[in-house]
Formats: C-alpha cells, sequence, structure tokens
C-alpha cells in the first residue's frame, strides 16, 4: 500500500516491516532517529512505544496510543491516525455518526482510538468488552459509557453504529464478538478486521439488512495520513486502496500479519 503511494508519487524510498521484538524496541528507534523518515507502530508496541518518542501529538496523548512516528530532524514525533482514518472511511462510505448512539466492541489500542473518534465527532459511545475492567478504565479516561454483559443485549439492540474494535474474527472467518443470534435492530455495523475482508459479523448483519463497512477504509485512510505525515504531500488513495486489495483478497487469511 504505501509502496504504490510513493510510486504513484514518483518518490524513491520503501516500505518494510522491521520485525522487533518487545526488548529490541528502544535499540529500533534509536536506529528509526538514525535512518529513517517515519514508521508505523503496531501491536505490541502502540502503547509502549511512547516513553521512546520526544513528543505526542494530542490525540495520541489523549488515546494512549502511537501508530505512526515521524522523524522530524532526530525528533521523534508520535502520532495516531487510526482515529482520523476511521473517521475518513466513514465520510467515505457516507456512514453518519454525529448525534448516533454508537456501540464499540474492545478495549485494545484499536478500540481506544475509535473511541475517541466518535466521541470527539459527536457519537454518543458506549464500550462493551469481554473484560470487564479494561472497558471501564477506557470509558473513564475517555468519558464515555461503559456496557457490562447484563445489559449486551439490550444495547446491541438499540444503538445505530456497531463497531467491532476487537480482534474477534481476524484470521478466522467463522468467529464473531456478539452472541449467536445478536445484532442491531437498525443502523450500520462496521468491523474494523481488514483480513478477512469479510467477516462472519459483516455477512450476518448483512443478510439481516443492515448496512456493512469492513476494516480496509480505515486500514487505507490511516496509511494515507501517515503518509502526508511523513512526506507532506497527499498521497493516491485509490493506488493504495488498490494495492491493499489485491494482497488481502488474494490471501488466504493465515498468512496475514496484524495492523
Ligand atoms: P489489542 O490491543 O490486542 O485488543 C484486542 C481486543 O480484542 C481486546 O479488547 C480483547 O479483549 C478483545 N478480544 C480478543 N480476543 C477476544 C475473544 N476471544 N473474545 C472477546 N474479545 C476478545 O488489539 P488492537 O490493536 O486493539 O486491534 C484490534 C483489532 O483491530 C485487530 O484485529 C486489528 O487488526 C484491527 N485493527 C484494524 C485497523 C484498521 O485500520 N482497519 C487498525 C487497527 C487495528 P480483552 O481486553 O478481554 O483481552
Amino acid at each position: 500500500m504505501h509502496q504504490a503511494a510513493l510510486e504513484a508519487a514518483g518518490l524513491s524510498g520503501s516500505y518494510r516491516a522491521l520485525e522487533t521484538p518487545p526488548a529490541f524496541l528502544r535499540a529500533r528507534l534509536e536506529e528509526v532517529r538514525r535512518d529513517y523518515t517515519g514508521v508505523n507502530v503496531t501491536i505490541p508496541h502502540k502503547e509502549s512505544v511512547q516513553p521512546y518518542l520526544d513528543e505526542l501529538s494530542a490525540e495520541a496523548k489523549a488515546i494512549g496510543a502511537v501508530n505512526t512516528v515521524l522523524n522530524d530532524r532526530g525528533r521523534l514525533l508520535g502520532y495516531n491516525t487510526d482515529a482520523a482514518g476511521f473517521i475518513a472511511g466513514l465520510d467515505e462510505a457516507g456512514i453518519p455518526y454525529r448525534g448516533k448512539q454508537a456501540l464499540v466492541l474492545g478495549a485494545g489500542g484499536a478500540a481506544r482510538a475509535v473511541v475517541y473518534a466518535l466521541r470527539e465527532q459527536g457519537a454518543w459511545v458506549a464500550v462493551y468488552n469481554r473484560s470487564l475492567e479494561r472497558a471501564q478504565a477506557l470509558a473513564q479516561d475517555l468519558g464515555v459509557r461503559w456496557v457490562g454483559p447484563a445489559l449486551l443485549k439490550e444495547a446491541v439492540q438499540g444503538c445505530d453504529l456497531l463497531v467491532n474494535a476487537t480482534s474477534v474474527g481476524m484470521k478466522d472467518p467463522l468467529a464473531s464478538p456478539l452472541p449467536e443470534g445478536l445484532l442491531p435492530r437498525r443502523g450500520v455495523v462496521v468491523d474494523i478486521v481488514y483480513n478477512p475482508l469479510e467477516t462472519r459479523l459483516l455477512r450476518e448483519a448483512q443478510a439481516a439488512g443492515l448496512r456493512v463497512l469492513g476494516g480496509l477504509p480505515m486500514l487505507v485512510w490511516q496509511g494515507a495520513l501517515a503518509f502526508e505525515l511523513w512526506t507532506g504531500l497527499k498521497p493516491d488513495v485509490g493506488a493504495m486502496y488498490r494495492a491493499a486489495h489485491a494482497v488481502l483478497a488474494g490471501a488466504s487469511p493465515e498468512s496475514q500479519s496484524a495492523g
């Protein structure tokens, strides 16, 4: 996706994976400071990378997670483009969220970005997570409601916008984050899992007549925003979509890495 954007912009350079075990994170960031324009940060480093950066954007600070680092002449600046990328994907699809009741499933780094983004954009947000204490901590940090198991059914059926921000369904086309038969009564279901491109949750929601959106738009837009931070240029988003889609549509779920 980034390689396609670089080529479309006529820029030399490359984007590649730097496998980084946790014990090597600090040394890796020093290498980035020396040799790279920027990096994306992914599981499991989005939170633990923060102490090694020189400055965080207001968004990254509020969310508590960094997915993009810009090397500004030796100073490492941390950003979170997952939040704005999620909203850009909704906007592109014409999905409304202002003033809507949103229920976000999950309490990891991605859920924090989605909850922050929806709250900032004027949605009424509640969060549900398998581990209740994590949902409660997220709700307290970001000033939203949490839902426990006793009220899950009511919250799902009553929401306008349901977002799966758990990793359930990733690399497993048969897994769903919701109990069998439970779906919203109206509105939109978004699954930010992008591998597979169509998850069980999306298939069931679509079959029930609900509008659906998968994880590809968020993936592409968070990448487009990172590209802009690194290069100062707006990328060819169509080229990024085509490259990402070609890889994800052609791949077996097992062969892809997490995002
Ligand atoms: P994470 O920090 O590891 O969080 C994982 C979340 O999933 C936690 O809330 C966890 O609940 C929940 N979970 C995991 N297994 C579960 C299970 N069997 N049943 C119920 N809940 C379960 O991961 P993350 O960084 O937030 O990423 C989450 C997903 O979003 C991944 O699939 C990732 O690929 C995707 N993502 C997509 C994009 C995109 O651009 N489309 C961007 C970022 C992330 P507990 O707290 O109970 O463990």
